[in-house]
Parts: C-alpha cells; sequence; structure tokens
C-alpha cells in the first residue's frame, strides 16, 4: 500500500513549432516495436524528445518511437513511462505521447492502490486538460504493472491502450473495458454451470451477473453464447525451463492455462531470485510462480554424490530452502527418482520439507518409484507429509508398468486414510497412458551416481556392466519400459534426428538387432554415449488413468514443458492437457463433470498454492478467465504428430488482457512472475 498522495502539479506544455503535421508522423516500426515488446511486453509510445525551455515549460518534438531511453523514476518505482529529465529542474517527468499525437505532461502520486496522475496536455488542436490518468495497482510489487491505463480529459474524451500499443478511441463514461456476455459461468468452485454476464475493468472482475449487463457501458464485448466462461487454468506441474526463449508460452496459453508453477521433479531454478527478476523482465505470457527444487540445492551443495549429507551440508541446504522461501518460492519440489534426490534418505527431505511447511509452502514429489515401488514411493511422500507437517502433492500421479496396473487402488486408498488421518494430501495428473522423461530413468539410480561419465566408466568393468545391463533389463520388462521395445519412443535425440518419433524396437530393427529386453538394454547404454536422449514410455493402463481421475483430491496437471511447432517430438500433453480433460474425459467419456474438470484445474490448484484472487471467476479477483467451446473442446496433439495446439478454447485473458483472441493468440505478454505472500 502506498497511501501517500502528493500534492499535483499543473504544468503547461507547447509544441514546437518544429512539430511535422500528425498525418506526417512515422509510426513506430515492427521492428521497434518487437523491441519493445522485448523490453517491455507492455505498451508502445511515440516517445517526444526535444529541447527544455524554461521552469515549468517543456517543449517537445515529437519524434520517432525512442524506447525506454529513461525507464527508472526517482521515486524507485520501475515503471512502464516513458521519462523525460527536466535539465533546468533537475527533476524527472513521466512522460507519455499518445499516437493522436497528443503530448502528456504529468506528475501525480498514489491513492490507495493506484497511482493517479494529473496535468495538462497539447494536441494540435490546443490545449486538453487532462483531469484523471488511472494507471496501475501497485501495491503488489514490481510484477503489478497494469495492463490497460485510461485517460479521460474534461472535454469527455478517453482513450485507453491495451499492451500492444494500439489506442483505442473509447466512448466517454464506459463503466467496462470488456463485458462477456451470455456464456455458461462455470465460477471454479464446482458449483453447476449458470448463465452470466462478465464484466472486466483493468485486470479484475468487477461483475458476475445473472442479469444481462448493458453492452452500452462496455468498451468491448465478447459474445460467449453457447460457450462456457471459466477461471484461467493453473498448472502445477510445468517445466518452464524454455521461458526465457519462449516468454509468450504459446503452447500453454492456448490450453487456458493463465498461471503455471516451473521448478518441478526438484528441479527449481537457481538462484532462485535472480531468476524470477530474469523471467519479470522479459515479460512472460502467463502468470508464472516457482519452487526450489530438492535436487537443485542438494546439487549446489553435494553434487552428484550418493551418501547422506553432513550435519553442516543439510544446514546449507536447509539455509538454501529458506532463502527461496523467503523469496518467493511457492513450494519445495522433489524427484526422488531423478540424480542426486535418488541418493537421500527420508529425514533429509524431511528436514528440508519442514523449512518449506513453516514458510507457508507446500511439497510436491515425483515419488522415488512409480512401477513395482509405487506403494512405498507413495507410503514414503505420505509420511514426508505428516512427519514434515506440510501439505503434500503428489505429482503426475500414475501407476507404470503392468505388473503394476491396478495400484491406484490402494495408493488412492493411502491417500483417503492419510487425509482421515490429518496429512493433507493431494494429487495431479496429467491424461494420458504414456510418461515423458530421460531414457536414463531406464538406468538403475546407483549406476547413475556422479552423472554419466561415471556410468560409462563404471561400463567398463564386466561384472558391473552386466548388473548394470540386467537392471535395465528389469525396468524394460517391469517398469517404463512396458515390456515391449515399441513402447519405448523416442522424443527429442540430438545426435539423431531421424530416431525422434521412432522406438527401441526401430532402432534395433535398423541395427539389424532382435527386438529383446536385452537388446534394448544395451541401446539404452548406447543413447547416453552418445549424449542421451528423452522418451515416451507407453507403459499406462487407462484404466488407472481415469480412476485416479475421478478422486475428489486431484487435480489437473500437464507435466508439459514450454515448447513451439518444430521442436522435437514432445510428449503431447505440452499441448493438450487441458483441453484433452475438458474434451475426452469430461466431456466424451464422463469420467469426471465439466463443473469438476475446472475445479480441478482453477480453484483446487490456486487453493493448495495459496495463491490469493485468483483460481475462481469471482467479482474482485483477476480477470485470468478461459472462455471454451464444450461442444468441441479437444486436445489435438497425438504421439505421432505432438506439435499441434487443442481447438475450442476461443478466448484467454490473462490479467484481464486478451491473449487468446476468437481462437488467434496473441503475444501480449499479459502474465506477472508471481511470488508467495506477495501477490
Ligand atoms: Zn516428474
Amino acid at each position: 500500500m502506498r497511501p501517500v498522495c502528493f500534492p499535483l502539479m499543473m504544468l503547461t506544455l507547447s509544441l514546437a513549432a518544429a512539430a511535422p503535421p500528425l498525418s506526417a508522423q512515422r509510426p513506430c516500426s515492427a521492428e521497434a516495436n518487437r523491441h519493445f515488446d522485448f523490453w517491455e511486453g507492455r505498451w508502445m509510445v511515440r516517445a517526444a524528445t526535444g529541447a527544455l525551455a524554461g521552469h515549468n515549460t517543456l517543449s517537445l518534438v515529437l519524434g520517432e518511437c525512442v524506447l525506454q531511453e529513461h525507464y527508472t523514476t526517482p521515486s524507485g518505482y520501475e515503471g512502464k513511462s516513458l521519462n523525460i529529465f527536466d535539465q533546468t529542474r533537475g527533476v524527472w517527468h513521466q512522460t507519455w505521447v499518445d499516437n493522436q499525437g497528443a503530448l502528456l505532461q504529468l506528475e501525480g502520486g498514489y491513492q490507495d492502490d493506484r497511482m493517479v496522475m494529473q496535468g495538462e496536455t497539447v494536441d494540435a488542436a490546443g490545449v486538453v486538460t487532462i483531469n484523471r490518468i488511472t494507471w496501475s495497482r501497485i501495491d503488489g510489487g514490481r510484477d503489478r504493472v497494469r495492463q490497460v491505463w485510461e485517460l479521460s480529459a474534461d472535454g469527455g474524451t478517453v482513450w485507453t491502450t491495451s499492451f500492444d500499443g494500439t489506442y483505442i478511441r473509447l466512448e466517454t463514461g464506459a463503466d467496462w473495458d470488456l463485458l462477456i456476455q451470455g456464456g455458461t459461468v462455470m465460477n471454479g468452485t464446482g458449483r453447476p454451470g449458470f448463465s452470466a454476464d462478465v464484466a472486466i475493468v483493468d485486470d479484475r472482475i468487477v461483475r458476475v451477473s445473472r442479469t444481462p449487463l448493458d453492452p452500452e457501458r462496455a468498451s468491448r464485448t465478447i459474445d460467449a453464447t453457447g460457450l462456457v466462461v471459466a477461471p484461467g487454468f493453473i498448472d502445477l506441474h510445468a517445466h518452464l525451463d524454455p521461458l526465457l526463449r519462449l516468454p509468450g508460452a504459446e503452447s500453454h496459453v492456448r490450453q487456458g492455462v493463465t498461471t503455471a508453477l516451473g521448478g518441478p521433479d526438484g528441479g527449481g531454478p537457481w538462484p532462485f531470485a535472480e531468476h524470477l527478476e530474469l523471467a519479470a523482465s522479459v515479460g512472460v505470457g502467463m502468470n508464472v510462480g516457482f519452487m526450489v527444487g530438492h535436487n537443485t540445492v542438494r546439487r549446489e551443495v553435494m553434487g552428484l554424490e550418493n551418501r547422506a549429507p553432513t550435519a553442516s551440508e543439510l544446514e546449507r541446504m536447509k539455509g538454501m530452502v529458506a532463502q527461496a522461501m523467503d523469496e518467493g518460492a511457492w513450494a519445495i519440489s522433489t524427484g526422488l527418482k531423478y540424480l542426486p534426490g535418488a541418493f537421500s534418505e527420508l529425514d533429509e527431505v524431511v528436514a528440508l520439507s519442514e523449512v518449506a511447511g513453516r514458510m507457508g509452502g507446500f511439497y510436491t514429489s515425483h515419488l522415488r518409484e512409480e512401477g513395482l515401488g509405487l506403494l512405498e514411493g507413495v507410503g514414503e511422500a505420505l509420511e514426508i507429509g505428516k512427519r514434515a507437517n506440510i501439505p503434500i502433492v503428489l505429482t503426475h500421479h500414475k501407476v507404470v508398468g503392468q505388473p503394476t496396473w491396478g495400484a491406484s487402488v490402494k495408493t488412492l486408498a493411502m491417500v483417503d486414510s492419510a487425509r482421515a488421518a490429518g496429512t493433507d494430501a493431494m494429487i495431479d495428473q496429467y491424461p494420458y497412458t504414456a510418461s515423458y522423461t530421460g531414457i536414463t530413468i531406464l538406468i538403475p539410480a546407483w549406476a547413475m551416481a556422479g552423472g554419466t561419465g561415471d556410468l560409462l566408466q563404471r561400463m567398463e568393468d564386466p561384472a558391473l556392466a552386466d548388473s548394470i545391463l540386467s537392471g535395465i533389463e528389469f525396468n524394460i520388462i517391469n517398469d517404463r519400459g512396458g515390456n515391449d521395445l515399441r513402447r519405448v519412443q523416442f522424443a527429442i535425440v540430438r545426435w539423431d534426428r531421424s530416431l525422434e518419433g521412432k522406438t527401441l524396437h526401430d532402432w534395433a530393427m535398423r541395427e539389424g538387432l532382435a527386438s529383446t529386453p536385452e537388446t534394448g538394454a544395451r541401446l539404452v547404454i548406447e543413447a547416453v554415449r552418445r549424449g542421451g536422449a528423452s522418451a515416451i514410455f507407453h507403459a499406462m493402463s487407462e484404466e488407472d488413468v481415469e480412476r485416479i481421475m475421478a478422486h475428489p483430491f486431484t487435480m489437473i496437471a500437464s507435466d508439459g514443458r514450454l515448447t513451439q511447432p518444430g521442436e522435437g517430438h514432445p510428449h503431447p500433453r505440452w499441448y493438450g492437457t487441458f483441453p484433452r480433460v475438458l474434451g475426452l474425459y469430461a466431456r466424451d467419456k464422463g469420467v469426471i463433470s465439466l463443473e469438476q474438470a475446472v475445479r480441478k484445474m482453477s480453484t483446487m490448484p490456486a487453493e493448495r498454492m495459496g495463491l490469493r484472487e485468483r483460481g475462481q471467476l469471482r467479482e474482485g479477483w483477476f480477470a485470468d478467465v478461459v472462455i471454451f467451446d464444450p461442444a468441441t473442446v479437444a486436445d489435438q496433439a497425438t504421439f505421432e504428430e505432438p506439435h499441434q495446439y487443442p481447438v475450442g478454447i476461443d478466448w484467454v485473458l490473462v490479467n484481464g488482457a486478451i491473449a487468446v483472441e476468437n481462437g488467434q493468440y496473441r503475444n501480449i505478454r499479459a502474465g506477472r512472475v508471481l511470488r508467495r505472500g506477495r501477490n
């Protein structure tokens, strides 16, 4: 809160005689716009440059698109305005020039949670007094920049500007920026859908009205007749590592995802705060939060060593977890199947999780085993929740390998009884019968200690090589290999792109080898030797998938990595998770109702995160909204052709800004970096 209200000062301005006529001004080039988009992802302004003449008079020449030359404001607010330095008085002015040619010179302060500025403007027609600019809610920290700002003049003119800088001249007195009319609202709580209009101002939902609202009062309307209006989806398990390269997050946003939590499977970013700053600086297409990763922390402190930490190492790890939590982490994630998490024992994980739990975070776990050892893996996670006193999530819950199929009956019963005994356990799931990860998941963890270099070293020792190969064979037969080399499908193979989409079986055939687990084991080692690969493992049963989905404490999460067409051969969940649940599992199979599906994607994950004012379609809350067609919504990505966007996700709003418009993606970067306790 910044309750200070600064005195408002009026400044007189005049356009310099040298200013070209408005019609002759060049628009900002697409190139400059892109550059600006990179900088800000917010809006484009036509900058003013010129000489300062006199005490409080600024003579300016309308110039070309000059971008953010003076960026930091003296108040320390890293504002989103163009700032001009008044050399005469030695003060900064925040200045905007709209593309109608009107120059604004403004000073102001804060009223409640809004920044209010006041001043005068000069345009070709003479002086216009701007009586009020409502700018941003800034109480939430540096990421809380507004998407649409509004200028209202005494003359009754109102302009607003959207993220991409297109100024739209509005009728005077529009009450709402956006009105979604005639849709069926599924508000995320699971209650039955109802007909309502939804009005949005700035980044907030201001009305959810069962009686129709007057479209005349809105600057823009969306006809949602026949469509479902729901809170934007929240993805608790997202691989956001390509975020700086793919900041628009199109593959997620087009599924209706408006918030995603990165750093799963023990692999959170480090240094934590720095990573968040970086994400904020590029401008992101959806809201993102991050978890602190156990594997990351352990690797920083202990490398890939297969042993328990010393007391001082454990203290260092606890300190790192506390630091990340302090810097806004939402949870601690573990990946006990992966290195170096696989080398940690229960006490270590409990000690670190206690720290996260005390600071308000939750625990999410890629279980130590998801195949033959599944029940022990689930038991361990529940035990961690109990001993560390932390809410937990069994993430991407699944049953891997034919010998274990059906075990979801038991795992769900374990969750139920843990809940009854006071452990706050939940589940998330992606809706597919195949998993995706590095091919090394087929190799016993002990053999991987120290990394792939050490593995290949061990392969030089015939006795060790034998037991490594038989360990892999065992996993091919009983675990993720699905007892058939056809079930292991290469995804990303940097050293031989022609293998992408092909299976271990195909590779064996190509090499003239028999398609046996023994061959498979040798090829897995060969793949590691050549640089590794990721693969899709077709080793789950549909019954388990449906049983897990129907459980009342199961949420939907993608486990998807940000991607774009043409990049490798991803798991289709990267493109299709949310629409697939809505279309295939809710509508077509009736495994859950549509309202429950929406709840599992919005309110439930928001509550697990402790995310405030998101996750429900509710007055006063953030306008993260998805509008989908319940008759047509469907995933299109398949295991054969994964690079396909879903259909039926017609509109997506991120913080009130339109990111998907009638099925068309807009790279507006309206997302924010969310920090626990500060959103
Ligand atoms: Zn995982």
